[in-house]
C-alpha cells in the first residue's frame, strides 16, 4: 500500500518522507534530490563547489564550455528517470553524426558502429549477434536493485552470464572471438569506460558499443543542458541546492532524518573517520577545451578516438601513476553547438593528482600524436585560450588521485550491474561514481533510480 503522504505515482513507498541530506551536487545527487523530492520528502543538498560536479558549464575567455561527458548513451535510463518524476523531455536530444566515433588503432581506422561498405562489417555483424541476446535487458540491468528475488533482474543476469562466461575480463573474452586485429583493438578501448584496461575491465565494457546500437546523441544546447534540466526538476520539487558548502564533519547532518552520500566513497570513507582501502585507482584524466579552429571546420569528424598502441604498457604505466609514451585520447569537436564551434580534446592520464598545464611536454607530445594520426595541425590554435582541467581538478571534486571512476573494482564487480555498498548503515547511504563504477552518465542515473527505490522500501 502506498504512504499517504507520498507526492510521487508509484503507489508503493514504505518509507514516510522526512528530511534527507545530500552530500555532492552532481550528476548523481541532483537526480537522486529530484526523486527523494518527488516523494514528498524535504532535501538539501550540499555542494563544496558548483552543482554539476563533472558536468559543469564553465565560461572561458569569453567562451562557454560544457566540461566532462560529450556523449550521451542509452537514453533509455533517462527516460525512466523523466517517467518518475513525471516530466516531460528537456532535451532535445540529437544523434551524434558518426555515433561513437572513428577510433584509430595502430592496425587500421575503425568507425563504430562499422558501416555495411566497410571491410570488418562481417565481423562487426559477428560481434552484434553475439551481442544481441542481452540488448533487451540493458536497461533492467542499469535501473533495477539487483534482488535475487527481482524476475527481471534474474533474466538480465542470466542473459549477461550467456554472453559473457566464462571469461573474467574483456580482453579475455575479445581474444576468444578471433576479430580481426583492428575491430578488437577499437572495442577493447571501451573497458576505458570503467576506468581501466581491458585485460582489468569486465567483459561488459567490450560489449557496450553493440548495446548502444548506434544511439549515441548530445542534447541541442549540449550535455550542460542536462545539468541545467535535473537543476529545474530540483527548483520545481522546492530542493534547496547549496553552492560552496563543503561538508567537512558528518555531524553537521545530524538533523537530517537521512543522509545520502554522492561524492567518492573514498570522500565518505574520510568524512567516517576511516581508513581508505589500499586498492588499485581508475585513470584521470587531461580534459583540454578550446574554440574549433577555423581550419578544421569540416575538416574533422565530430567523434575521433586514438587509442592508446599498447593496453598492457598503457595499463602498466597507469597502475604506478606513471604518464604513459601513447594515451587514449577523445577528440569531440562539434561545429553546431555555437557560433563558435567547440573542440574538446580528452587525453586519459594516471591518477596523480598533478596538474599537467597544456604546455606539459607529455600533452604537447600526446597533442602532437593526435594531430599526425587526424592529419592536422593547429588543434589547440583556436584564438581564445585553452582550458585544461586536470588530475588535480578532479582531485577538488573529491576523488583520490583525481580518479574519474574511483577506486578499481576487481573485473567480476566492476560493471554498474553488481550489488554495491548502496546502505552504509540505518541511516546512511551512498549513490554515484564509485558506488555505480563506470559507465558514466547511464550508471549514474540509473544508480539514482536504484537507490531512490530501495531508500523507499527500507
Ligand atoms: C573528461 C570526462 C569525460 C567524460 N565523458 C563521458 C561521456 O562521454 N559520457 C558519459 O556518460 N559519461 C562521461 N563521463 C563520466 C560522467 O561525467 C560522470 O560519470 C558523472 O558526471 C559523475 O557524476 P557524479 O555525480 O557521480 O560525480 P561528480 O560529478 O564527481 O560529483 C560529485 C560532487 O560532489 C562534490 N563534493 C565532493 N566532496 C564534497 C563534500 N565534502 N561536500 C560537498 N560536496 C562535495 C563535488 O564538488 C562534485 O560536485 C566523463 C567524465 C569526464 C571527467
Amino acid at each position: 500500500m502506498g504512504c499517504s503522504s507520498c507526492t510521487c505515482s508509484c503507489g508503493g513507498c514504505i518509507s514516510p518522507p522526512g528530511s534527507v541530506g545530500i552530500i555532492g551536487g552532481g550528476i548523481a545527487g541532483l537526480s537522486l534530490a529530484a526523486l527523494l523530492a518527488q516523494r514528498g520528502n524535504r532535501v538539501t543538498v550540499y555542494e563544496a563547489h558548483e552543482p554539476g560536479g563533472k558536468l559543469r558549464r564553465f565560461t572561458h575567455e569569453g567562451l562557454r564550455f560544457d566540461t566532462g561527458p560529450s556523449l550521451f548513451t542509452f537514453p533509455g535510463v533517462w527516460r525512466r528517470l523523466l517517467s518518475r518524476l513525471v516530466e516531460a523531455d528537456p532535451l532535445d536530444l540529437r544523434p551524434l553524426p558518426g555515433g561513437l566515433g572513428t577510433h584509430h588503432t595502430p592496425f587500421g581506422s575503425v568507425p563504430l558502429p562499422v558501416p555495411t561498405a566497410h571491410p570488418l562489417y562481417p565481423h562487426w555483424r559477428r560481434y552484434v549477434d553475439e551481442v544481441a541476446p542481452l540488448l533487451p535487458h540493458v536497461e533492467t540491468l542499469l535501473t533495477t536493485p539487483p534482488h535475487l528475488t527481482s524476475a527481471a533482474f534474474l533474466r538480465a543476469s542470466t542473459a549477461l552470464g550467456r554472453v559473457t562466461f566464462p571469461h573474467p575480463s574483456a580482453e579475455s573474452w575479445l581474444r576468444s572471438r578471433r576479430f580481426p586485429p583492428a575491430l578488437h583493438h577499437a572495442l577493447a578501448v571501451h573497458s576505458l569506460n570503467a576506468g581501466v584496461g581491458p585485460g582489468q575491465g569486465s567483459v561488459l565494457y567490450a560489449l557496450l558499443p553493440a548495446l548502444m546500437a548506434g544511439d549515441v546523441s548530445r542534447p541541442a544546447k549540449g550535455m550542460g543542458a542536462v545539468l541545467d534540466a535535473l537543476l529545474a526538476f530540483c527548483a520545481a520539487r522546492d530542493v534547496q541546492v547549496l553552492s560552496q558548502t563543503p561538508v567537512t564533519d558528518l555531524r553537521e547532518l545530524a538533523h537530517h532524518d537521512r543522509i545520502v552520500s554522492a561524492v567518492d566513497p573514498s570522500r565518505l570513507a574520510r568524512l567516517l573517520g576511516e581508513r581508505v582501502p589500499d586498492r588499485p585507482l581508475t585513470v584521470s584524466g587531461v580534459a583540454l577545451y578550446a574554440r574549433l579552429p577555423e581550419h578544421l571546420r569540416g575538416r574533422l569528424l565530430v567523434t575521433s578516438v586514438v587509442t592508446p598502441s599498447d593496453y598492457a604498457r598503457f595499463a602498466a604505466a597507469m597502475q604506478v601513476r606513471a604518464l604513459p609514451p601513447d594515451t587514449l585520447a577523445l577528440v569531440h569537436a562539434d561545429a553546431s553547438l555555437s557560433d563558435e564551434g567547440q573542440l574538446a580534446l580528452l587525453l586519459t592520464a594516471p591518477a596523480s593528482g598533478r596538474a599537467y598545464a597544456v604546455d606539459h611536454p607529455w600533452v604537447q607530445g600526446q597533442v602532437r600524436r593526435v594531430e599526425e594520426v587526424l592529419g592536422v595541425s593547429g588543434l589547440l590554435s583556436g584564438d581564445a585560450g585553452v582550458l585544461a582541467l586536470t588530475p588535480e581538478y578532479f582531485v577538488r571534486g573529491g576523488a583520490v588521485g583525481g580518479a574519474i571512476y574511483g577506486q578499481a573494482w576487481p573485473a567480476w564487480r566492476s560493471g554498474p550491474f553488481h550489488p554495491q555498498p548502496y546502505r552504509r548503515s540505518g541511516r546512511l547511504w551512498q549513490v554515484g561514481t564509485g558506488v555505480h563504477p563506470g559507465g558514466g552518465l547511464p550508471a549514474v542515473l540509473g544508480g539514482a533510480l536504484i537507490v531512490d527505490r530501495l531508500m523507499n522500501r527500507a
